[in-house]
């Protein structure tokens, strides 16, 4: 029985070739394996049954025993009328609303006859319907589940047009337990389910679709969870100890004069945090492994201070290093702050950008490749095939999650021993996500700001303060500070209802006219070198506004910088509120922040807000996000091809379920690294089972 997921779906008795497709197109179900793991997203008990009386518009999915008291079509156009059905029990009466399937609705109720209702209560003017209920009749026989609980899958708009509804895929799941559920195979060796207390596969799959109570549905669920993640983990960890095994890396034995020089000219101390993270590095460099580590850092931390350290670090032992950001501008910056302090020592560094010149270029590639410059530092411009190293020993990615495996993969390919990679973000992943998409990347952290950094005093306001916010501003400029201001859009948009740039701009010109205020303008969808002009504008102080969209939420260093007004602050998520707050209270100034929001907020806007005035901890913000919005948004995962796909687990929840799997897996790698013992021959079965599918743990370290 071994084939059973792998048979096609359509020879699913009741799907066939057209049901096939669709399930294929809309949910990726091609398999009976796929619909195994097609999962409820809740449950209902189905042994309750409420009163039309006690019915709320709150509630979610419910069930009502109710008569049928008449069936009346509304509208005159064919195309948009809708079906409304009044029911009633003995408690009151309700509306059933169609907008589709009308006929197939009309051609099965009957007037006078009751039905078991299965939706969910909406309010419409004030009254209280259920829009595209389920009606069955009482007798008539349902899913011949086991127990009182029911699964609800989901489903999307055409599958439900089509009649694949919930109740549609419940019947399906149903038929295909009837059919395979006596023969699934087991996926875990016998003495590991006994060791972690796991329930079997056969009783989790069936138990998650037809739970025969809540106990048995929480072993069902802790067992899918468990496997899951536990793959994920052994895949990454096995990876990793491959990569630790291989002996290839760059030996870098010294620091030298060049780190020691530069570290002896800085005009502060380092942080315990940058000293401790720099160690950390040294003693990767030295390894004879190659180093693979995330440097994580909140904004501000001080990480380009260790980049440029570490870096110098390979040139003591006579290797290259590059320094690759996201933005043209970031790289300008970077350049900028590394030459001043590099430029006294003798250290020749170099930019490389899009826009360098093609003469420069041709100077730049031949001190490449003749190693007289040591330290290059660009954007993707650096990765093109015709750029050349004498020996890159060190690559440092500035805000990762902007830069794309592939990109990577390039980099790697610039030297015949794979260069030290060090990858920094001031994303903070919460632990649980760090740990699963970096379960193949050692990880460093910079947990501490340098001394001396005021709190930024965070507000939030609506348009009724906009007057007082003004007065504010030029208070500040007075003072000699610069003022942020971001919007979401660059253009009005007819469906949504934010602030706009454009609009902004003409309203700030306006309140602060030339030639006493100076208004730089930066945004996405600019010329470049409009947008390098005006960021230089505001960044070299002759600006006192730079009005933008998020772009500047990467890296932007302005120090003098003292307000970021955020417009339309509910339409950001919290991780860029907090890049963006970021840009501010990097000098000695006080500093604020001001969340401009509409008067109405949603629940959920009204709290990322709250939670922007409490607090600037980023690690809180996250692990909140997460919470919130669900690692699968988690900026910067998507763009990063990070994104992985869990079915069952959730990472915002599931963390000690992770913590364990992860330990499971460890201690199986420990006394076995290749999973060659015929004990672990299932592990690794599985493991190349589940990489054929695509859903293995991704190694982004060695790149192929
Ligand atoms: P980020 O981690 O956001 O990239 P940066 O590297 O841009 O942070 O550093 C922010 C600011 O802090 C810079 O102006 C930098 O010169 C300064 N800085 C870095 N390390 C220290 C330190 N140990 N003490 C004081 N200031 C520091
Ligand atoms: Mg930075």
């Amino acid at each position: 029985m071994a084939d059973i997921f792998q048979t096609e779906i359509k020879f699913l008795p009741g799907v066939g070739p057209k049901r096939a497709e669709l399930l294929s197109k809309e949910l990726n179900i091609e398999t009976f394996g796929d619909l195994f793991y097609f999962l409820p997203y809740r449950y209902v008990d189905k042994s309750r049954i409420y009163s039309i009386r006690e019915v709320q518009p709150t509630m979610a999915y419910i069930q009502i025993r109710a008569l049928v008291r008449s069936i009346n079509k509304i509208g005159t156009n064919p195309h948009n009328y809708r079906l409304s059905i009044i029911v009633q029990d003995g408690t009151g009466e309700m509306e059933l609303v169609y907008f589709k399937g009308i006929k197939w609705i009309e051609s099965k109720i009957e007037v006078g006859k009751e039905y078991i209702i299965f939706g969910k209560p909406t309010e419409f003017n004030g009254r209280i319907n259920i829009v595209h209920p389920e009606l069955t009749s009482p007798t008539e026989h349902g899913i011949p589940g086991a127990g009182t609980m029911m699964g609800i899958y989901p489903s999307t708009e055409r599958l439900k047009n089509s009649n694949i509804g919930n109740k549609a895929i419940a019947k399906m799941q149903y038929t295909l337990w009837e059919r395979c559920g006596q023969g699934i195979e087991e996926t875990l060796p016998e003495d590991f389910i006994k060791e972690h207390r796991l329930a079997s596969l056969q009783f989790a799959l069936q138990n998650i679709h037809f739970p025969a109570d809540a106990l048995s549905l929480s072993k069902a669920e802790f067992r899918l969870k468990f496997e899951e993640l536990f793959y994920l983990q052994l895949g990454l960890l096995k990876q990793r100890g491959i990569r630790t095994r291989m002996s290839n890396g760059i030996i870098m034995h010294s620091v030298g004069k060049k780190f020691t020089d530069c570290y002896n000219a800085l005009p502060f101390p380092l942080t315990g945090a940058q000293k401790r993270v720099i160690k950390e590095m040294r003693a990767d460099m030295k390894s004879g492994r190659q180093m693979n580590r995330l440097l994580q850092g909140d904004v501000g931390s001080g990480k380009t201070l260790v980049a440029l350290l570490v870096s110098l670090i390979a040139c003591d032992n006579g290797y290259q290093a590059c320094i690759m950001a996201p933005t043209e501008v970031l790289a300008q910056q970077h350049y900028k702050n590394i030459s001043k302090m590099l430029d006294p020592l003798g250290i020749r560094c170099a930019l490389l950008t899009g826009s360098t010149k093609t003469k420069e270029r041709r100077a730049l590639h031949q001190g490449l490749v003749d190693g007289t410059i040591e330290i290059l530092v660009g954007t993707h411009a650096v990765i093109e095939d015709n750029v050349e190293f004498k020996n890159l020993g060190l690559a440092v990615i500035d805000e990762q999650h902007r830069f794309g495996v592939e990109q990577r993969a390039k980099l790697w390919s610039k030297s015949q021993v794979p260069p030290h990679i060090m990858v920094m973000t001031a994303t903070p992943i919460p632990r649980t996500l760090a740990m699963t998409l970096y379960g193949d990347l050692d990880v460093s952290l910079l947990d501490e700001l340098p001394p001396g950094r005021k709190p930024i005093t965070t507000l939030h306001a609506t348009e009724s303060h906009r007057g007082r916010i003004y007065a504010f501003m030029k208070e500040q400029i007075k003072a000699g500070r610069q003022v942020f201001i971001v919007y979401p859009l660059i253009k009005e948009s007819e469906k949504m209802d934010y602030q706009n740039l454009e609009e902004g701009y003409l309203r700030i010109v306006e309140q602060f006219p030339a030639p006493e205020y100076v208004t730089a303008v930066v945004h996405g969808k600019q010329k470049n070198e409009n947008k390098e002009h005006d960021m230089n504008l505001f960044a070299s102080g002759r600006a006192h506004i730079l009005v933008a969209t998020s772009v500047i939420e990467v890296g932007v260093d302005v120090p003098n910088a003292s307000v970021m007004i955020i417009e339309s602050a509910e339409r950001f998520g919290l991780s860029q509120l907090h890049q963006l707050r970021g840009r501010v209270g990097r000098g000695s100034e006080r500093s604020y922040c001001i969340l401009m929001t509409g008067y109405k907020l949603s629940k959920e806007s009204r709290e990322r807000i709250e939670l922007m005035c409490q607090t600037q901890d980023g690690f809180q913000l996250a692990e909140a996000d997460m919470r919130m919005r669900g690692p699968g948004d988690l900026e910067g995962t998507v763009q990063s091809g990070l994104a992985i796909d869990l079915h069952i687990a959730n990472l915002a929840k599931d963390g000690p379920v992770l913590e364990e799997a992860r330990r499971a897996a460890m201690e199986i790698l420990d006394n076995d690294p290749l999973l060659e013992k015929p004990q672990n021959a299932l592990f690794q079965k599985q493991l190349k089972l589940l990489r054929k599918q695509g859903k293995e743990a991704r190694d982004y370290s060695v790149i192929s």
